[in-house]
């Protein structure tokens, strides 16, 4: 495969970051423009899951990936239900970030 994609370019496709929690399954979508305020646009995609917490159960056993568009069994991202907020890097102020 090819190297691993950096924020930069995950922010690029205009997509978000899934997140997943390996203990309780609590899920949520983390703006990747929060992702990059803190962790810089040059971090490799597989590093962000050490820096990610469950706010659920305080986990940090969190998976993430690209929230893909159009692949169907991914979470859509709707600011209605506010899913951006249930997940936060650990480090993070709540700094809700809109585009457009
Ligand atoms: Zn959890």
């Amino acid at each position: 495969m090819s190297d691993p994609l950096t924020l930069a370019e995950i922010k690029d496709y205009g997509v978000d970051v899934f997140c997943w929690c390996n203990r309780c399954s609590h899920n949520g979508v983390v703006e990747i423009e929060l992702l990059i305020a803190h962790c810089g646009p040059l971090l490799s995609f597989p590093s962000v899951h050490g820096l990610l917490r469950c706010q659920a159960c305080g986990s940090k056993d969190i998976a993430a990936r690209p929230n893909w568009r159009g692949l169907g069994v991914v979470a859509r991202h709707d600011p209605a239900n506010g899913s951006e907020r249930h997940l936060s890097l650990r480090q993070a102020a709540h700094r809700p970030v809109r585009r457009q």
